[in-house]
């Protein structure tokens, strides 16, 4: 069982991490419908930078999407939460400072359950913002993998292949593709349909 799914009246952390297109927004979108079909009261937050696909939406590459709230902060949360809520969703949370662990903890502490979904590495494969330390103290841990889109197996890399060298930059397939270990490289690398294997 890939989460806890059954009542709990405590509060927890559920973190589901991996590379881009790995269907992190796809599974927190699922586990987001279930807890509204369970009658949760659910709000859902993403970081303002995150505008690929909608401004309010969290929108999979797959186009399912749920309304949300985007926030340039963490702390935000603690303005926008309603007193009824009992899930909060929490995506691209890689985008987030510091600042986003303490408040899972405190949701969680006051029996929220808090399902954060993000980047576990960076195009570079190196730990991303506050999401290692996510993955240490949450009580659930869900790492998935995309399809590596040079020889079809495993990918848990998020290869860049458009753009600059800083950390954050905000695409899709115009400048990220899944790879796995093998056929990834921490440079700008061309796109793999131009590459001759
Ligand atoms: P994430 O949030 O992890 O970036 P999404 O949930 O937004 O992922 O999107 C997952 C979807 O991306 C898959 O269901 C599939 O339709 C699509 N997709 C595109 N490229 C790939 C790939 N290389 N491997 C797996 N899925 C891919
Ligand atoms: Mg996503």
């Amino acid at each position: 069982m890939s989460e806890f799914s059954y009542f709990q009246a405590r509060g927890w952390i559920e973190v589901v991490v991996g590379s881009m297109f790995s269907g992190k927004t796809e599974e927190l979108i699922r586990r987001l419908r279930r807890a509204e079909f369970a009658r949760l009261p659910v709000q859902v937050f993403k970081p303002v930078i995150d505008d690929r696909y909608s401004m309010t939406d969290v929108t999979s590459h797959n186009k399912t999407s749920i309304a949300s709230k985007p926030i340039k902060s963490a702390d935000e949360i603690w303005n926008h939460l309603h007193k009824d809520t009992k899930v909060v969703g929490i995506d691209e949370g890689q985008f987030f400072d510091d600042g986003l662990i303490q408040v899972a903890q405190d949701l969680a502490d006051r029996g929220l359950r808090v399902i954060i979904a993000g980047l576990d590495t960076d195009w570079q494969a190196k730990p991303f913002g506050p999401i290692p330390t996510l993955m240490a103290i949450a009580e659930s841990v869900t790492k998935q993998h995309a399809v590596c889109v040079v020889c079809g197996g495993t990918a848990s890399r998020t290869q860049r292949t458009a753009g600059g060298a800083g950390q954050v930059q905000v695409g899709a397939t115009d400048a990220y593709e899944a790879r796995c270990r093998e056929h990834f490289k921490p440079v700008v690398d061309q796109p793999s349909m131009s590459l001759s294997r």
